[in-house]
């Protein structure tokens, strides 16, 4: 099988290749001149490497998925979208990308996407089975999604109301002694204030019962001997 497969390595790099020599002679670029490499990796169906410090610039293509005497090879129109998947990934790294085509970061983001458009490429990074090059939008795929600033603006606005009634939540309201009425507890006497980061807690004496609430939920209806000064 895999002596097979081998064999079959010339014929598929015949076919990438002159590919990838019309893709160049387009966009005048030498990707048909990278390397190509086979494997038998049975997770991904191709990748392409940019050159790095410790590997050279090549393209891998996995036999199980291209291979001729693989069950279950990629019809033709699969296998030419790989490959041009893979060149998308080679362009990306050799041609400069708009400015608004960078809005959308990742190997897959939108400067990939935009090298897809060029040649025809399904912008997806999964395989998908018999996908139809016809029936993909780039002028969707490629737009920058609206940012709603009413929206942002609205988020901002809210944030600031909050920080602010943050801040007016921790302002102590009342004194020690002050009579303060709660709708479930009635009347009450301020016997002790608690100073929170965004709140003000009181202990407050309802006849024996000693309660610990929120200033928030109170109503004051009386000073407390102090401040009647
Ligand atoms: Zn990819």
């Amino acid at each position: 099988m895999l002596n097979l497969l081998r064999k079959e390595e010339p014929v598929l790099r015949a076919e990438i290749t002159a590919l990838y020599s019309v893709l160049d002679h387009k966009l005048g670029l030498h990707g048909a001149e990278v390397p190509i490499t086979f494997g038998m990796d049975e997770k991904a169906l191709g990748s392409y490497l940019p050159a790095s410090y410790d590997n050279e610039e090549q393209f891998q293509f996995s036999l199980f998925f291209i291979g001729f005497c693989m069950n279950e090879q990629l019809s033709k129109n699969d296998r030419v979208n790989l490959y041009k998947h893979e060149y998308a990934h080679y362009m990306a790294h050799h041609i400069s990308i708009p400015e608004k085509y960078n809005w959308q970061p990742g190997v897959h983001g939108s400067a990939w996407k935009y090298c897809c458009s060029l040649i025809g490429a399904i912008p997806s990074d999964y395989y998908i089975e018999d996908a139809n090059i016809k029936k993909i939008d780039y002028d969707s795929v490629l737009t920058r999604p609206n940012v709603d600033h009413k929206q942002v603006q609205m988020l901002d606005t809210y944030r600031t109301q909050r920080m602010y009634k943050n801040m007016e939540n921790a302002k102590v309201k009342y004194e020690v002694g002050d009579t303060v009425s709660h709708p479930k507890f009635g009347e009450g006497t301020v016997k002790e204030i608690e100073q929170q980061p965004s709140s003000v807690r009181l202990h407050i004496a309802f006849g024996d019962e000693v309660k610990i609430i929120d200033q928030k939920w109170l109503v004051k209806t009386g000073y407390s001997k102090v401040s009647e000064r």
